[in-house]
């Protein structure tokens, strides 16, 4: 257990869709989609992005998008920036999520999320009753280089909360705490979208 220390088995598994009721979210910043889309661009690659954590506003009348995530490919069931014989294509510039991985943000309320570890991983299937028990310390170890990343990704989330926050608190913005579906999505057809960043 002291001398696990994980090393990526380049399966590609977290960069597609996996079978069964789970659906694969790869999160992204706005500033990251921006970047994303202007390599896709360069590079004839079809990349395509779905708002993903968003935000009712109803003092404006606005969804506040705070991240999305990559549309995988219709065919091939992974994010466009995969190559079967390199893996990721952009693996400099890659997403804080990518870069974490398979460290993640479990969201723990509307606006807490905790670092935790994604059981999909094969690095983690194969070694699951060793990093069962792990705590964060350890974690810190096994996963030298993701864990920064992995801390960089929940302080930039706090930040986006905090900022979310303190708009409410100065009655800037206006979230309801309670909604039904059906409010929730006719907002989600009819407002304008105003996305959320902190640096
Ligand atoms: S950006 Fe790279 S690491 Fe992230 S999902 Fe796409 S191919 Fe995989
Ligand atoms: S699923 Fe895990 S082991 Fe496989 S490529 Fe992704 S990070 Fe590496």
């Amino acid at each position: 257990m002291i001398d696990l220390v994980y090393k990526c088995k380049l399966c590609g598994t977290c960069c597609h869709e996996v079978p069964g009721d789970y659906v694969k979210r790869i999160p992204i910043y706005p500033d990251e989609a921006d970047k994303m889309i202007d390599i896709a661009k360069e590079r004839g690659v079809n990349f395509k992005i779905i708002e993903d954590l968003v935000f009712p506003d109803i003092n404006n009348e606005n969804i506040l998008v705070l991240t999305y995530r990559i549309r995988l490919d219709n065919e091939t069931q992974g994010c466009p920036f995969y190559a079967k014989s390199k893996g990721c294509t952009i693996h400099d510039m890659k997403p804080l999520a990518c870069q974490a991985y398979p460290l993640a943000l479990k969201r723990q309320d509307a606006f807490n999320f905790a670092i935790s570890i994604d059981p999909l991983c094969n690095f983690v299937v194969e070694n699951y009753d060793n990093l069962e028990t792990a705590d964060m310390e350890k974690l810190r170890t096994i996963f030298k280089e993701e864990y920064p990343k992995a801390e960089k990704f929940y302080r930039k989330n706090k930040k986006l909360m905090f900022k979310i926050r303190k708009l409410e608190v100065t009655n800037q913005i206006k979230i309801p705490h309670e909604i039904s579906i059906e409010e929730f999505n006719n907002y989600l057809k009819q407002w304008s979208r105003k996305e959320i960043t902190v640096k």
